[in-house]
């Protein structure tokens, strides 16, 4: 964490989120692993030691599935999150089950169903995370095509139209932002999280609260594709984005999260 800090303040980022990886899914061999102690304590330490050169907000990234419901609700309730990301990772139907971050294990999954069946697990799970109330923002929106697009080729988001503009209407009447996660420029699909058309759909329907992210696992990766999320986000007709403080979102300009070394991102824009 401190050095993440460090190479945030040599970027010139202003407000950085700590967005670390719980789970309760039995699937997953992290389940019940996040240490909300030991995370509070290195927050505590980082603010304590850079707080004055970048705002560092606590947040958390919550992979829902229905049955930890109730200790997800624990969790959240018990620590002072700034705000909390809910995302799916793990999917099942009748005929198995599949963690979309985790490829070779995946493969499998996709090589026996065709995109619609195996996508829309996926976004029936992210419309249980979104009705459980349990979520800030919704992250990486689109991430089921993090490698189906090697089976399928590139995300078709006119194929879940349906599905998506349900789970965005209730997300924009509940308040609940949708994150740009810039990380999807770096992985096959070649585009952030979400693809654009889903961003533009949140902001037609009236969604205002938008949240971007590299999704850095290391600090090598801090703010990195950020400056393509904010366009991404400016060409979908977003206004201004969003950072939490407490669990309330508070806007933010697009210029506040301008890097001091933008020649860090070369590459042309590219969207379809
Ligand atoms: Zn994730």
């Amino acid at each position: 964490m401190e050095a993440v800090c460090l190479r945030a303040i040599e970027l010139g980022v202003e407000e950085i989120g700590f967005t670390d990886h719980a789970t309760f899914d039995p699937h997953d061999p992290h389940a019940g692993l996040f240490d909300a102690t030991g995370y509070f304590d290195e927050i505590d330490y980082a603010r304590e030691r850079y707080g004055q050169q970048v705002i560092i907000r606590a947040g958390l990234e919550m992979d829902y599935s229905p049955d930890c419901d109730k200790v997800i609700r624990t969790l959240l309730e018990a620590h002072p999150f700034d705000f909390v990301l809910g995302s799916v990772h793990i999917v099942e139907d009748e005929h198995g089950w599949a963690n979309f971050a985790h490829e070779p294990g995946v493969s499998g999954w996709f090589a026996s169903r065709d995109e619609r069946a195996a996508y829309l697990p996926y976004f029936r799970r992210l419309e249980e995370a979104v009705h459980s109330g349990l979520f800030d923002v919704i992250a990486h929106f689109d991430l089921a095509k993090w490698h189906g697009v090697e089976f399928y080729g590139p995300f078709q988001p006119e194929l879940f139209a349906a599905e998506t503009e349900s789970i965005l209407a209730t997300m924009v009447e509940r308040g609940i932002g949708l994150e740009v996660n810039a990380s999807g420029l770096f992985q096959p699909p070649a585009e952030p999280y979400p693809v654009l058309d889903i961003v533009q759909r949140y902001a037609a329907a009236g969604g205002t609260l938008v949240t971007v992210g590299s999704d850095a696992h290391h600090t090598a990766q801090v703010g990195q594709g950020i400056e393509r999320a904010v366009a991404l986000a400016r060409l979908a007709g977003i206004r201004h984005l969003t950072s939490f403080h407490q669990r309330r979102a508070q806007p933010r300009p697009f210029t506040s999260f301008r890097l001091s070394t933008p020649a860090m991102d070369p590459e042309p824009l590219r969207w379809r």
